[in-house]
């Protein structure tokens, strides 16, 4: 299972958080991660393995996007946030445009997110 994250810096606290709520099933399944700069960065600080891409408005959105595109992601969770402004808008909209191109999984807010953990983490215990 391969999963992107990706939060807008309004939402990276809310991404720490959401994903230690679900530590000890990740680091218990076949699971890897992989983030934007920064988000890898606070990701790798709450203590888990992540590859980082470049940074989201130098061009981590669309790495993401690539690997969605030739079907390198599983799941992509990219916690937006929709009060503030951001300079690679084009390339959040076309990663958001790839995965339904390419009908990934993509949850933008944290109630998707826990809902599809909850379900993933549930298969994968079961062998699925
Ligand atoms: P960042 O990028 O993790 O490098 O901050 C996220 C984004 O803004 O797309």
């Amino acid at each position: 299972m391969r999963i992107a994250l990706i939060a807008h810096d309004g939402k990276k606290a809310d991404m720490v958080h959401f994903l230690s709520g679900f530590k000890d099933r990740l680091l218990e399944a076949d699971v890897s991660l992989f983030a934007t700069g920064t988000t890898g960065s606070h990701i790798e600080r709450a203590g888990f393995e992540v590859e980082k891409l470049m940074s989201g408005p130098y061009g981590g959105d669309a790495q993401i996007a690539a690997m969605a595109a030739e079907k390198k992601l599983d799941l992509v969770i990219f916690f937006r946030d929709p009060l503030d402004k951001h300079p690679h808008e084009p390339d959040v909209q076309m990663l958001m445009r790839i995965c339904d191109v390419h009908n990934i999984p993509l949850a933008t807010n944290l109630a998707s997110a826990k809902l599809m953990f909850k379900q993933i983490t549930t298969d994968l215990q079961d062998g699925k």
